[in-house]
């Protein structure tokens, strides 16, 4: 057992807002163990599920139906992470850990610090090499884009 694993069930139900990166860094070790043992074991899938809940259901389920697209634009070599959704698809950049959706949009409006199953499903996704690649003409970049970047109608 790790200290990691000890951690209260319950944390949703506190009151106190969590610090503003605490579901990145948790999401980050998590990813740490997946990588070394490069799969998601029973374990990794437990505690993600204890942290995240419905947005690891919802990120997993985007997994295994391979939503988590990487397009790769040429010959600039600009990377674009999309994961498909239901109604639309969502634009993902994860260095800035931003996310077209209103999950996301509201956190922001809220002051909620979460992630969104998007970004948590794009995490898991580049770590274990497993989405779809894609490649497209740059010609497409701007058109595409637009398209990602509009809000949700
Ligand atoms: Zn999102």
């Amino acid at each position: 057992m790790t200290t990691m694993e000890q951690m209260p069930h319950n944390k949703f139900q506190v009151c106190a807002p969590m610090s503003a990166d605490s579901e990145s860094d948790i999401l980050n070790t998590i990813c740490k163990e997946v990588k070394a043992e490069g799969k998601l074991t029973g374990k990794n899938i437990t505690r993600l599920y204890e942290v995240f809940g419905q947005r690891f259901t919802k990120a997993f389920e985007a997994l295994k139906e391979n939503r988590v697209k990487k397009y790769t634009f040429k010959p600039s070599g600009r990377v674009v992470w999309v994961v498909v959704g239901k109604e639309r698809d969502y634009l993902i950049m994860p260095d800035a850990e931003f996310c077209t959706c209103n999950d996301f949009y509201f956190r922001v409006l809220d002051r909620k610090i979460h992630l969104c199953y998007h970004l948590i499903a794009q995490k898991i996704a580049s770590i274990l090499e497993w989405y779809e690649k894609i490649e497209e003409h740059d010609e497409l970049y701007e058109p595409l884009m637009r398209e990602w970047r509009k809000p949700t109608p």
